[in-house]
């Protein structure tokens, strides 16, 4: 990274959106010889910050091995709670399913975070390592592409709450990641199209503090609502993901908590007897959005800008991570980051985990909202036979390492890459 006080700077790779998935990215580049840039439109640590948020986070076993590779999984585990059991049950019908981890030869099936505590170990991280030039809070607010580098310009820090907007700052990067969401500037800027498929649900989030204190057993419950999701967390409490009809997760939002209460009780039922306590509520709109390349002129796509999932499978940031452990490994090994044959090679590495992904999601929850009498006939016989068939649990155990051939981070290989070559000029 090179900079004077005002002037342009430049880098061999500008990640845009230093969100879960570009933060990651940032810090599994660190150590490859390359020079990177992460631009944050909102401080890790602001309350408004969209990416590390109220939320929870299903890590699977893949995710817990890169971020192991990366050295942070120990503070991460400090907030972390294990999911060693997984009831699923479709509510009001006879289908049901149990998943044991250690059936599979599995200390756990994966482990909850709260985005928050992800944030941060993931950012102390970074401001330790002097290859990533972090800029931010920052907004890029143009992106132009050529075929010799990227050019960005970029709105600095106090600009962004209202004063006088400043003359942008500019970056040359040989490689711009696109990890700023599912509206991404960036892939708008590199003509990348994307495709948007409205689910008519929201996603209501809250926690919960049960009777029985939360221990290693995250339920799935698909109800007339929607699919509910109770995840334990590391202080005992439960992560509650609803999915529900927009008007419904409205008035929820709104309810005076005894009723919500009740609500979720009913919906839930009483496995781990009465509810007690409740977090603040937040929603999030549901939408599958699918970005048409995931590769454009000196431009990679990562994460929710690559695909922005349902949580139903909680897999949209595992795959986003593997789409960061692809890329950095590829940049690690190449001169130029952001030249035509790297980023074939990512877009190929990355198309069969994001398709089965994408369709794995998708179909659950088309599955799972049909209410017609045939359709939950066979989908509890479905749910019956899943439980009988440890083949199909054992498939299902090794999902969160995705599709195709693992990366190098995934493997616990860690990147050294090669050392930087004599850097060309850039404009
Ligand atoms: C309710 C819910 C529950 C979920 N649970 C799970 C789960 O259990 N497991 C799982 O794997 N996944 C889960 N997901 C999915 C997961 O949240 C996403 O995959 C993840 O947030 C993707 O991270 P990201 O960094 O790609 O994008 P984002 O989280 O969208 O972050 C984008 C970042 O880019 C920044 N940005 C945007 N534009 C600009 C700009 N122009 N300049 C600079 N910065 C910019 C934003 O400020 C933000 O920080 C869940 C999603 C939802 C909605």
């Amino acid at each position: 990274m090179s900079a004077s006080a005002t002037g342009p700077l430049h880098s061999d790779v500008a990640i845009v959106g230093g969100g879960m998935v570009g933060a990651s990215l940032a810090l599994a580049l660190a150590g490859t010889g390359r020079s990177v840039a992460l631009i944050e439109a909102v401080a890790h640590s602001s309350l408004a910050q969209p990416s590390f948020d109220e939320r929870t986070t299903a890590l699977g076993n893949g995710a817990r091995r890169i971020f192991e590779t990366l050295g942070v999984w120990q503070r991460i585990a400090a907030q972390a709670a294990p999911i060693r059991h997984i009831h699923v049950s479709d509510a009001g019908h006879f289908g049901f399913a149990r998943l044991e981890a250690a059936a599979h030869g599995l200390a756990a099936f994966g482990f909850t975070v709260s985005n928050r505590h992800l944030g941060t170990v993931l950012w102390d991280a970074l401001r330790l390592r002097r290859e990533v030039q972090i800029v931010s809070p920052a907004r890029v607010v143009h992106a132009q592409l050529s075929d010799e580098a990227a050019t960005l310009d970029i709105q600095e820090g106090a600009a962004l709450d209202g004063e006088a907007a400043r003359t942008p700052r500019r970056l040359h990067a040989r490689l711009v990641v696109a990890a700023d969401g599912a509206q991404s500037l960036v892939k708008q800027a590199a003509h990348i199209d994307s495709s948007t498929h409205d689910y008519g649900q929201v996603a209501l989030v809250t926690s919960v503090r049960t009777e029985r204190p939360a221990g290693g057993v995250a339920y799935e419950r698909f109800t007339a609502d929607g699919p509910l999701a109770l995840l334990p967390r590391h202080d005992g409490s439960y992560a509650v993901i609803w999915a529900l009809a927009p008007s419904a997760a409205e008035a929820l939002l709104a309810a005076p908590e005894e009723q919500f209460r009740e609500r979720l009780q009913q919906r839930f039922g009483w496995r781990e007897g009465r509810f007690l306590q409740l977090g603040r509520r937040a929603t999030y709109p549901l939408s599958l959005v699918q970005a048409h390349a995931s590769v454009g002129l000196r431009t990679a796509v990562i994460g929710n800008a690559a695909q922005a999932l349902h949580p139903v499978a909680a897999q949209g940031f595992n795959l986003g991570l593997r789409d960061a452990a692809v890329l950095a490994e590829l940049i690690s090994m190449t001169e130029d980051p952001g030249a035509a044959a790297p980023l074939a090679d990512y877009a190929r590495r990355r198309s069969a985990d994001r398709r089965g992904m994408i369709a794995f999601t998708d179909r659950l929850v088309r599955l799972f909202r049909d209410s017609r009498p045939v359709v939950t006939a066979a989908r509890d016989l479905g749910l019956l036979l899943f439980d009988l068939s440890p083949s199909a649990k054992q498939a299902l155990s090794r999902l969160s390492w995705g599709f195709g051939r693992l990366p190098r981070l995934a493997r616990g290989l860690p990147l050294t890459g090669r050392p930087a070559a004599t850097p060309r000029e850039l404009p």
